[in-house]
């Protein structure tokens, strides 16, 4: 029986068709290994028997073409450019090709040769033409599905020949592939054999067979990820001592007795699991996601209070300092006036919960008074930025730990903050989103995690109706809309262009903005300015004089983003809208529609690309955050979320999260199954080899380790 682990060491040049230069050409394209070949998988199929043919083919179509080169032909534009035409036949109808600047077509295209073509449709006098395509040669290659492959025209491989090497590496090294998942499993998700799978995503005889095996073969990939993933939970949970936080106190509940409004269930839910967690033996690890506005500050707050309580010390972390001063703004109105019970002295003796800041621009000498209180117990909640995670900041006896994520924290900074706790025993961590993600990006993203989802807004909020204004009419009714809230009492957002540059860039931009619409559109009302550069005693006033209603409109910067609640704030105008992403435009819009009264958004900007056009309009047709992460996930692809967060999603080359969404879900499942049985696959010997072949060694330390 072969693994993959054999195939790992076979180099190319072992192969028949392989010699030494075409080995380096492997090499350019990374396969250097029959591994790396057979997991080279073809971009498309062609199925010759279901080809449109070319005198169907309408202007405008996306459309493959398989077809024969007739004529090969080159010459210089007017402006000197290297122009090589071609004309194709299917035996129905001609399709001329233009290529620019790709003189080396006119060597690629040989007549007689048969080639794939994937491009625009265009017609022009009558003919059918298609400009720069994505062209594939298949040689001779007979059978009823033609496999492309991607291939590199630097290195200079062509399709064929890649299907050359691969059909010689599976005849003489893939018959007998061992298959590392359980036979229970695989025939209780109805899943292909895996050497049958890879022969049918290389080699199909029908469309059938390719999809069957790359639905195997993607959900392999799945699994090793999620088996890491859920292998590192569950030996964070053996290893690490946690602290079982005493839940028998009283100090939430007197907390939330003040809260003027009841909580929503989907609150008493995630604390209760919260709490659950808590009072438990194992270091909580619990992502809290939930839309804007669903009250996650409470949830984070009742938590680091349960520590509190305890005679423990919290620690909330935000990825800003802006963010970071308005949790702290946000929690200490909170617990203002909210008494403990003092661990030592007298029966009797309360104090106030004090909350505390740390960011980088807290000066030396604050820094050393707050190192002395945090070190005797003085501080009960710290919040601050990355700050928080130097080696200089030491708590008495950390017991919870917020993470108020946006996507920016990596894994490894979260083990850093484990690691703070005192002694042998490791905080319990609650990271918070601030808009939700898709569901199969937070089983991948934050797979090693627990999650608890609000999926319930407080009654009594009123959707807010958006508005894309892409032109003067609309834009003038939205500033229309501006002055008549202001007329009646209620107040108003403007947020600034997204400018590139510094900080001090941005804020120039919007004290020009600021000026303008004083001077403009909002002449004659008490205008505002907010933004990251000012001194926090004036971001403070000017805060305060808009929640008091001494100002009416708020001209700021994106640093509104987040906490801002202005219940009596009922117009939220961003400008140049289409530079904004989906996650922040959102929470923007979060800013209003947390009271009563009817609120709207104002979307200003053309839509400067297709994709945000498609990313303002999902806006205006949703208020669901769920629902407009997924739509975000469809638009930008996974790479731009998972980014660098998670390395194992490097061997995701069938998978998709967006498209696969079931079978991610699938593999999570059958990954705790897996692991819950078994927790060092001992069983499954040849599935471990895998994980420690095909992930990335830094989320393999984090295997094996009992
Ligand atoms: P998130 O962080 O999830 O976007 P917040 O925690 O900032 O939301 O809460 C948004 C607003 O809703 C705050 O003003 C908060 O006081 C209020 N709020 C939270 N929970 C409730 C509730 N159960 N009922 C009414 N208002 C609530
Ligand atoms: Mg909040």
């Amino acid at each position: 029986m072969t693994t993959l682990g054999d195939l790992a060491g076979i180099e190319v040049g072992r192969l028949e068709g392989v010699s030494a230069a075409r080995a380096d050409r492997l090499a350019q394209m990374g396969i250097e290994t029959v591994l790396d070949l057979v997991t080279h998988y073809p971009r498309r199929y062609v199925d010759r028997t279901r080809q449109v043919s070319i005198d169907e083919l309408l202007d405008g179509d996306e459309a493959t073409v398989l077809a024969q080169v007739r004529k090969v032909g080159s010459r210089p534009t007017r402006s000197r450019r290297s122009m090589v035409e071609a004309d194709l036949f299917d035996g129905h109808g001609y399709l001329h090709l233009t290529f620019f600047n790709q003189p080396w077509r006119a060597k690629q295209l040989k007549e007689g040769a048969e080639v794939v073509v994937w491009g625009k449709v265009e017609r022009f006098r009558g003919r059918r033409q298609m400009t720069n395509p994505v062209v594939d040669l298949v040689g001779d290659r007979t059978g009823r599905v033609v496999a492309v492959y991607p291939q590199s025209e630097k290195a200079g491989l062509t399709s064929e020949q890649i299907a050359t090497c691969v059909g010689e590496a599976l005849a003489r090294w893939c018959a007998d592939l061992v298959d590392p998942l359980p036979a229970a499993v695989r025939e209780r998700e109805r899943l292909a054999g895996r050497a049958w799978a890879l022969r049918a995503t290389h080699l199909p005889e029908t469309a059938d067979e390719h999809r069957i095996g790359r639905r195997r073969l993607g959900f392999d990939e799945l699994l090793r990820l999620q088996l890491v993933l859920v292998m590192r939970k569950r030996a964070t949970e053996r290893d690490a001592l946690g602290i079982r936080h005493s839940t028998s106190g009283h100090l939430v509940d007197r907390f939330l007795a003040g809260l003027p409004f009841p909580l929503t269930s989907a609150q008493q839910r995630a604390m209760a699991e919260i709490r659950a967690d808590m009072a438990g033996p194992h270091p909580m690890h619990r992502l809290l996601q939930g839309d804007v506005g669903a009250g996650k500050t409470l949830v984070a707050l009742a938590a680091m209070l349960t520590a509190v309580d305890g005679g423990h010390q919290a620690a909330m972390m935000a990825p800003t300092e802006v963010l970071a001063e308005q949790h702290h703004a946000n929690l200490s109105a909170l617990v203002a006036g909210l008494q403990v019970d003092q661990a030592e002295g007298s029966l009797f003796s309360r104090r106030e919960v004090t909350v505390a800041l740390l960011t980088h621009r807290t000066t030396a000498g604050a820094r050393a008074r707050l190192r002395a209180r945090l070190a005797d117990g003085g501080v009960d909640i710290l919040v601050g930025t990355h700050a928080l995670l130097t080696e200089e900041v030491e708590f008495a006896d950390l017991g919870a730990v917020v993470i108020d994520e946006q996507h920016r924290f990596g894994v490894e900074q979260r083990a850093v903050l484990r690691t703070r706790g005192a002694g042998e025993r490791v905080p319990d961590v609650l990271v918070m989103t601030a808009t939700p993600i898709p569901r199969t990006a937070a089983m991948t993203v934050f797979g090693d995690l627990d999650t608890t989802v609000l999926d319930e807004l407080p009654p009594g909020r009123t959707p807010v109706a958006t508005v894309w204004a892409r032109g003067p009419l609309e834009e003038a009714a939205a500033w229309d809309r501006v002055r008549a809230e202001v007329a009646a009492g209620r107040q108003a957002y403007v947020v600034c262009p997204l400018v590139e540059g510094s900080e001090r860039v941005q804020a120039r931009s919007a004290t020009e903005e600021h000026e303008r619409l004083g001077a403009g559109e909002l002449a004659g009302l008490r205008v505002g300015l907010l933004h990251g550069q000012l001194p926090a005693a004036e971001k403070d006033s000017v805060m305060a004089g808009f929640r008091a209603g001494r100002l009416d409109v708020l001209v700021a910067t994106t640093v509104i983003e987040v906490g801002v609640d202005v219940p009596t704030a009922t117009v939220m105008v961003i400008e140049d809208a289409d530079r904004f992403g989906m996650a922040q435009l959102h929470q923007l819009r979060g800013r209003v529609g947390r009271g009563a009264d009817a609120s709207w958004c104002y979307l200003l900007g053309e839509g400067a690309s297709e994709e945000s056009a498609k990313r303002l309009q999902a806006l205006v047709d949703s208020n669901d955050g769920f629902e407009l992460a997924e739509v975000d996930l469809e638009l930008r692809g996974e790479g731009t979320i998972l980014g660098t967060r998670q390395k194992g999603v490097s061997d995701l080359k069938l998978a998709s999260l967006r498209r696969h969404k079931k079978t991610v879900g699938l593999a999570r499942a059958v990954a705790f199954e897996l692991v819950d049985a078994d927790s060092a696959l001992a069983a499954h010997p040849e599935l471990a080899e895998e994980l420690t072949l095909l992930v990335d060694p830094d989320e393999r330390e984090y295997l094996f380790k009992s």
